[in-house]
């Protein structure tokens, strides 16, 4: 019997050499040598006005929320279809969430879902370039425009993907990115906060260091640190970061190798699209595929807890994904009570394949195979 594990998480060989370099420099904490390296790594390679490393994604949320000023009641528009961290940062800062509805042909949030939702206390959208496949975002930017609202792109998934030859994370006024081992580059834990508008830089710092001005004082702008804002301890410490940038020395390579299982996956269960047995991933005109996920979406849940079943019986690991925050246990009681049917939808049908970068062609064709063996093909 075959063990593919759902994920794996790569390692390029530099990881530990870097952190020692680290240790070396006898400075571990926050904002040293590799945190830099990294940092300077996304401006020069994606053209991000301003990144700060953070411990994770969910940190560089929360400090997103702080820097567009969330205040109780508040409102906060976010796809339901999403993890919890994408909405429960501002949901620490007393904001109400609006859930919208994803939209047919793809997880992402449906820009049409979200004029109707807008109030004179609509603050911030958060799009989730879901699987690393960006969202309308001309759509959401117009509206964001047109109502003068902030607009916070979770590219948690989304490293290196781009739409209309943007890369995702400079769209936005804020954006955040995962360095968690699942994802395609990984630090164990790890994250980062975009600063896209530039009146958000200096406060940025602030927050990042327990909100003093600590990184001006060392830069020698002012004479004396002290507390000046509310901030938490948000930067990594450089080990943390030694590790990433061994990581982004073989973006290209990972990159390469993810989207080549992603297409495998994808030339190979067409078939099963095209007899209509299951959807496969959509990636709109304007969007790029970043291989972070290869999904497919059932008919039912029936169906998917029966092909689940079935692949771990051959030992192929697959796993579902978000159950819909509006009908979670904490945010049931205050959701408005709409329905959102695709946001269910996905919930209860999308399947998550295995893919990483070890994960060999000839693995990849034994998964196919079972899955075309379960829909009654070969
Ligand atoms: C992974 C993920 C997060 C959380 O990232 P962490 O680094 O684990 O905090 C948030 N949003 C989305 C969409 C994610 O996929």
């Amino acid at each position: 019997m075959m063990d593919i594990p759902f994920n794996k998480p790569y390692l390029t060989g530099k990881e530990t050499d870097y952190i020692k370099q680290a240790v070396a420099t006898g400075k571990i904490s926050g904002n040293g040598l590799f945190t830099k390296k990294c940092q300077s790594f996304f401006e020069r390679h994606y053209g991000f006005n301003k990144t700060l490393l953070t411990s994770s994604c969910t940190d560089a949320l929360e400090m997103a929320a702080i820097l567009c000023s969330i205040e109780p009641g508040d409102e906060v528009i976010a796809p339901s279809f999403t993890f919890v961290s994408t909405v429960n940062a501002f949901v620490l800062r007393g904001a109400k969430i609006v859930f919208a509805d994803s939209e047919d042909l793809t997880p992402n949030i449906n820009v049409a879902a979200i004029e109707p939702l807008i109030t004179s206390k609509t603050k911030v959208i958060v799009p989730v370039h879901y699987a690393g496949i960006a969202c309308n975002m001309n759509g959401i930017l117009d509206l964001a425009k047109a109502y003068n609202i902030l607009v916070v792109e979770d590219a948690a998934q989304a490293i290196d993907s781009y739409y209309l030859e943007k890369p995702l994370g400079s769209l936005g006024h804020l954006a955040t990115f995962s360095f968690h081992e699942t994802k395609n580059i990984i630090a164990g834990e790890g994250g980062m906060l975009v600063v896209n508008d530039d009146t958000f830089s200096k406060r940025s710092e602030i927050i990042w260091e327990k909100g003093t001005n600590r990184a001006a004082f060392f830069r020698g702008e002012v004479d004396k640190y002290g507390w000046v804002d509310i901030g938490s301890s948000f930067l990594p410490s450089d080990t943390i970061a030694a590790f990433l940038y061994a990581q982004l020395e073989h973006i290209v390579d990972i990159q390469t190798r993810r989207k080549n299982i992603w297409n495998l996956y994808m030339n190979g269960l067409k078939i099963l699209e095209t007899k209509g047995l299951l959807t496969l991933p959509s990636v709109p005109e304007y969007a790029t595929n970043n291989g972070h996920m290869f999904y497919l979406v059932c008919k039912d849940l029936d169906e998917r807890s029966r092909l689940i079943n079935h692949l771990k019986h051959q030992g192929i690991m697959t796993v579902f994904h978000y159950l819909s925050l509006h009908k979670s246990p904490y945010y049931e009681k205050r959701h408005d009570g709409r329905e959102l049917p695709n946001s269910d939808r996905y919930s209860n049908c999308l399947l998550r394949l295995p893919l990483y970068f070890e994960l060999r062609d000839q693995d990849v064709e034994v998964i196919i195979a079972s899955i075309l063996a379960f829909f009654g093909y070969k």
